[in-house]
């Protein structure tokens, strides 16, 4: 029998709608044992598209409260860091490695990480991000796993299937050793400074010559 008219190809829907999809089935997905101790899964919040996207660890006591990511002590580090490169929250896509609180907050077990990973793929694809910031050393090892500690790679550009990452430390662990946040405010200028190259090359000089005297493209973002 053929499909419905009213049937939607979901492949056919603009990304932000197939990113809302994604955020309904995360609500309800019962693929590992944290669907049974979260209060409200966490699916991520932000616009799609996003030149920036997030990626932390997992959801904390405040999180699985409200069901979005970094409400907490973090999240409010990590609101600072945007505003020292002049961004907003609500203009960069968050998410995290896993989308439910582990108990007591343990760290992540690889059949949780697994269970989660294509989400995590989906929403990379969907937001087509100019660059991931990759915090802290769970998602680091989810995202590029065999880069080395954080303590090495922190704050360097790194590519993988043609995607930029950042990986700078995670912002609960500034909050308990301060001599990391240097380190982390210094990670996101970097982040924006390459942004800045990226998104506004400067005019080759053949454009120059040729190009209309309008003043010079501002960044949207930044
Ligand atoms: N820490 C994380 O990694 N993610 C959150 O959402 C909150 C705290």
């Amino acid at each position: 029998m053929s499909a419905s008219r009213d049937t939607v190809d979901p492949t056919r829907l603009p990304n932000f709608e197939r990113l809302q999809r994604l955020h309904q089935a995360v609500a309800g997905c019962t693929r590992c044992g944290l669907s049974t101790t979260r209060t409200n899964a966490v699916p991520g919040s932000g616009p799609c598209p996003a030149e920036i996207m997030i990626v932390g660890e997992a959801p904390g006591f405040n999180e699985d409260m409200q069901g979005k990511p970094f409400v907490g002590q973090a999240g409010k580090l990590l609101d600072s860091l945007l505003a020292g490169i002049g961004l907003r929250r609500d203009e960069v896509y968050i998410t995290n490695v896993l989308k439910c609180r582990p108990p007591q907050n343990r760290d992540p077990m690889p059949n949780e990480v697994e269970a989660c990973a294509g989400y995590l793929t989906w929403q990379i694809r969907l937001v087509e991000p100019k660059v991931v910031i990759v915090l802290g050393r769970h998602a680091l090892e989810r995202l590029l796993p065999g880069h080395g500690p954080i303590s090495r790679v922190h704050g360097q550009m790194l590519d993988r299937d043609g995607l930029k990452y950042v990986a700078v430390y995670h912002p609960a662990a500034a909050l308990h050793n301060g001599s990391l946040l240097n380190d982390l405010q210094a990670d996101f200028l970097s982040v924006r400074r390459y942004l800045e190259e990226v998104l506004a090359p400067p005019p080759t000089p053949e454009l120059e010559a040729s190009a209309p005297s309008t003043p010079p493209q501002q960044l949207t973002l930044l």
